[in-house]
């Protein structure tokens, strides 16, 4: 994939980039391992410092990266904005929270026969972190705030698509005065990362991306004997029992699916509805789904934008029409908006069976799937089938359903009576197929530390 930026919008080609050549991406890998000897000895007031001036230029920065946001992969700038202030809430969270989860632990000493015994969080070294587009700024930061926070340092490999994105994110931190080279962006294709991965200077990778990166990810780390943080794919359940707000849950469930125009990891795809209910909800769903404005992401009225790549509208179509050709019913949208520029509309399929590819894969589009169940039973069943576990909805007004479903769903995170989103203080990760490990939190924080254990005796 040619590293560039293009204009989903439009379909124009704006900028290319040549990737790094050997000798400079050398040079950017001893310049990271330099760093990291003197930056882990820094003291966490400085990095706390350095974590809110990276807040504070976000904030005086937010109309130009919004803009180059939206323009690299067609997000609206409304949310391209939000996407910003949260990055900034990210910051001063780890500033806020961080000297806290750095503090060591203290142990019983006397049942280990020493005068003293603790666990202290040590930073690990240089961390590779390969990034999606479809929250370019959001993603990067995820791993970053925390990282920089407890002493690592990062090399990000951004998605090929967002390759100015992936510039300002080494130019925030340099602009807030955080040591030389501590946060380095490689433009770099992913057949590249296999030698970065190897390199003895860099201790750990993490990657927020598909199933098959992951896989590629794991395995050369694997070999490499290097921890990893996978942040996979998702096909979040969104399940609508009878006692549930339905205008509300519509309301909801419109936002949940066709958020950053349908390209979200954490977007609910699969929605069941227990048949009391189904023909009302569906009536609801619909009509929203229907009333959203598609357009210039630019426009503040723009609800969806274009999608990221050509390819991207053409793999939704694909699903689309596979699911219709297997007896799936359009009951709005359906089909891609003529026109420049990589538009779908929001679109919303019922009559699923398990012969159609999107029962099982994930859409990355504004398409939703909706099931008719008889049960919880029955769509907590159908929804553990599929090879993910990100994130998971229910909308219930019963204490015991909801019991049922915190206890039974297969998923990383459960949200009851609203969306899956995240936020700096709550974890952030799934299972299965969605991968491993936690970002966010002190728990995302000390994946890339060392939890030493201290005796004194
Ligand atoms: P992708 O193709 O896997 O790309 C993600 C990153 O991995 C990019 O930097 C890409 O580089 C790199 N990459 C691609 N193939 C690779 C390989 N074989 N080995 C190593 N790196 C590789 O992902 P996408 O399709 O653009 O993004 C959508 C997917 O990401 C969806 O499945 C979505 O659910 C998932 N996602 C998950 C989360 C989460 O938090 N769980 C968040 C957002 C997105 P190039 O751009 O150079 O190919």
């Amino acid at each position: 994939m040619a590293i560039a930026t293009i204009n989903p919008a439009t379909g124009e080609t704006l900028k290319t980039f040549e990737p790094l050549t050997d000798d400079v991406l050398e040079d950017k890998i001893a310049r990271a391992s330099a760093a990291y000897a003197s930056y882990r000895r820094t003291s966490v007031q400085d990095r706390v410092g350095w974590l809110r001036a990276a807040a504070d230029v976000l904030d005086a920065d937010t109309d130009p990266v919004a803009a180059l946001m939206t323009t690299e992969m067609g997000k609206t700038l409304t949310s391209a904005k939000a996407e910003v202030a949260k990055c900034a809430k990210a910051l001063r969270y780890y500033a806020d929270h961080g000297p806290a989860m750095l503090e060591p632990q203290h142990l019983d000493a006397g049942a280990v026969n020493a005068q003293q015994a603790y666990v202290t969080y040590q930073p690990l070294g240089v961390v590779l972190a390969i990034m999606p587009w479809n929250f370019p700024l959001w993603q990067a930061m995820r791993f970053a705030a925390p990282a920089l926070m407890a002493g690592n340092v990062g090399l990000l490999k951004h998605a090929s698509n967002v390759p100015q994105t992936a510039l300002y994110m080494e130019e925030l931190f340099r602009k807030a005065g955080f040591p030389a080279d501590v946060f380095q962006t490689l433009l770099i294709g992913s057949g590249t990362i296999e030698r970065v991965l190897r390199d003895d200077r860099v201790v750990a990778a993490t990657l927020t991306g598909s199933a098959p990166a992951g896989q590629s990810v794991a395995a050369i780390a694997g070999d490499a004997l290097k921890p990893t943080v996978l942040e996979l794919g998702g096909s979040d359940p969104f399940i609508v029992m009878p006692s549930a707000h339905l205008d509300t849950a519509a309301e909801v469930a419109t936002t949940a699916r066709n958020q950053n125009n349908g390209q979200s990891c954490i977007a609910a795809k699969r929605f069941f509805v227990h048949r009391d209910v189904a023909e009302e909800f569906t009536r609801l769903f619909a009509e929203k789904i229907g009333e959203l404005t598609v357009g210039d992401p630019m426009d503040p009225a723009t609800e969806i934008g274009p999608l990221a790549t050509e390819s991207g509208v053409q793999d939704v179509h694909d699903y689309v029409t596979d699911a219709v050709s297997k007896g799936a019913t359009v009951v709005v949208g359906g089909k891609e908006v003529d026109g420049p520029g990589w538009f779908y509309e929001p679109t919303l399929l019922t009559g699923i069976t398990p012969e159609m590819r999107l029962y099982a894969e994930e859409v990355f589009g504004p398409v939703a799937a909706l099931w008719t169940v008889d049960s919880l039973d029955e769509a907590i069943e159908i929804a553990n089938s599929h090879p993910y576990g990100l994130g998971s909805n229910l909308w219930s007004e019963d204490e015991g359903e909801r019991a049922q479903f915190v206890r039974d769903i297969e998923s990383g995170m459960a949200f009851i009576n609203g969306m899956t989103s995240s936020y700096p203080d709550l974890p952030f990760g799934g299972v299965k197929q969605s991968g491993y490990g936690r970002e966010l939190t002190d728990l995302g924080m000390r994946e890339f530390m060392n939890a030493k254990t201290v005796w004194v005796g």
